[in-house]
């Protein structure tokens, strides 16, 4: 279903960086990966300013909003908190503020990567974080308060059901929310000025999200495809990096950077392999979070565009949501899906939908061009 839309932008893509590296790209129609400025290449925010639609069309300032008005770490997680209040949700306990990290220690080193937790299954939720002013840390809140809504709203049943319906849905929760973030409740809140109700800071921002969101899935749906080939022996070990570039080549449309062999083991950089973490988790969130978003948007009567849809202050969506969470692990996955989507199967039409607009803009883009690639 998202591949055409990931064909579409990597081929966009492509296209300008082979205008800033004439005659360098390879002829096969791939990407080579260390150029996308992420080390896996599953994430190409960092070549916004280089493939941006509509250059000087900016979009909405947080980062400047956040330090003009002197945001400190709580006011950004009371801001965060008030979103999920808005949705009939209730406030944190006062021991969450007590116990929670939300700034940089002085005194000892910790490890900074935001996390959440609930640490007794009874409600003694905490976030560790180390807040700066930032939009992505601003972002990365409303993330990880999702994991603590879900362990609040399910706290009531056995510890065996304290769990996510199935573990692409606690990381989807959050990310759910930050799609509700549009320019106008940046603009509710008091983060930004009137959203410009302009088609190309639209496609901007759409790009912007794009880079992060749609980059992402061939390299997130990958990742256990080559580990369950390692674990059932249809990837051998004398073909274990060899199997790992094919599909690279194959989902993600990248190449290697210089020529590879068996005495290298590239799978062994991303973390989740060494460390054993299951991936899949993140491409079933991925596609989740907007199949999540559209029916709470239905929920609350929304009839627009599904990327302009906040359901912020809504309490039909919000006691949707709520019920969902409610439920934990204690059903199959399916039932629990289709209790807030109507359906039980994950789909996705929904992110789809949510980025028509960038869709029919990079056709446009690249008509006549030679998209696509070997592998
Ligand atoms: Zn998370």
């Amino acid at each position: 279903q998202v591949k055409p839309l990931y064909s579409q932008l990597q081929c966009y893509v492509r296209g300008k960086l082979e205008k800033k590296y004439p005659g360098k790209m390879p002829k096969d129609g791939t990407i080579p990966a260390h150029i996308t400025g992420n080390m896996w290449a599953q994430d190409w925010s960092a070549l916004y300013p280089l493939v941006q639609p509509f250059p000087g069309v900016s979009g909405v300032d947080v980062d400047a909003a956040l330090k003009k008005q002197k945001y400190t770490p709580e006011k950004m997680v009371r801001s965060a908190e008030d979103f999920y209040k808005s949705l009939g949700m209730p406030a944190l306990p006062a021991s969450f503020f007590e116990r929670s990290q939300l700034v940089r220690p002085r005194d000892r080193d910790v490890v900074c990567h935001a996390s959440a937790w609930d640490t007794n299954l009874e409600g003694d939720v905490r976030i560790k974080m180390c807040i700066t002013p930032t939009e992505e840390d601003f972002r990365t809140i409303y993330h990880e308060l999702g994991h603590i809504y879900y362990y609040l709203a399910y706290n009531n049943l056995p510890p065996l059901f304290q769990a996510g319906a199935h573990d692409g849905f606690h990381e989807a929760i959050g990310d759910t929310v930050q799609l509700n973030l549009t320019p106008a409740y940046l603009h509710r809140i008091g983060l930004a000025g009137a959203p410009k109700e302009s088609e190309k800071a639209v496609i901007n921002a759409q790009m912007q999200l794009a880079l992060e969101k749609i980059a992402f899935l061939p390299f997130g749906k990958l990742i256990d495809e080559w580990r369950w080939g390692v674990f059932d022996g249809s990837i051998a070990p004398q073909n274990y990096n060899a199997a790992w570039w094919q599909l690279r080549q194959k989902y993600q449309g990248v190449s290697s950077p210089i020529p590879r062999s068996e005495e290298d083991f590239d799978p062994g950089a991303k973390y989740h392999v060494p460390a054993n973490t299951p991936y899949m988790r993140y491409f079933l969130a991925h596609i989740l979070q907007f199949q999540f978003q559209r029916s709470l948007c239905e929920a609350a009567g929304f009839s627009g565009p599904l990327n302009e849809c906040s359901v912020y202050g809504n309490k039909q969506a919000g006691e949707k949501f709520w019920a969902m969470l409610g439920k934990g692990g204690s059903q199959p996955w399916p039932k629990t899906l289709k209790e807030l989507t109507g359906s039980e199967q994950m789909d996705a039409s929904a992110i789809i939908d949510y980025f028509a607009p960038l869709k029919r803009w990079l056709e446009a883009q690249n008509a006549g061009k030679d998209c696509g690639w070997q592998g």
